[in-house]
């Protein structure tokens, strides 16, 4: 569960769109470089940001970044509302003799006259 001040320090982190030094994420919150440490942790152990070593001003910290959180597209893969065959297909495959992928690809281009 996420704390009111992890959560304002995600929301501090996610206004850098390239990420920010955690020695000055700290100053930003105005909170100590330990407790700032900690929370980035916490954080990090979530999934929610990535922290990696860096170099500011020739002193050693880390550049923190909110963790992309890329959702699943399987957009490629249905024809209208009919699942690829492919996926998961163990099949002697020869894609050029496949009825089942023929068939699909005939309604990936119906799909294309319905839009
Ligand atoms: S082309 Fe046919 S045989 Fe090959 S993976 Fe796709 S569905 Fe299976």
């Amino acid at each position: 569960m996420i704390m009111e001040l992890d959560e304002l320090t995600l929301n501090t982190i996610r206004k850098h769109d390239d990420g920010v030094f955690q020695s000055i994420l700290w100053k930003e919150m105005d909170i100590d470089s330990r407790k700032c440490s900690r929370i980035v942790t916490k954080l990090v152990k979530d999934g929610l940001v990535i922290r990696e070593h860096a170099v500011s001003n020739g002193a050693r910290t880390y550049l923190i970044r909110v963790a992309e959180t890329v959702k699943p597209s399987f957009d490629q893969l249905l024809a209208g509302d009919i699942f690829s065959p492919c996926a998961g297909c163990r099949d002697a495959c020869q894609p050029e003799f496949c009825g089942k992928l023929g068939e699909w690809i005939l309604n990936l281009s119906d799909g294309d006259d319905q839009s």
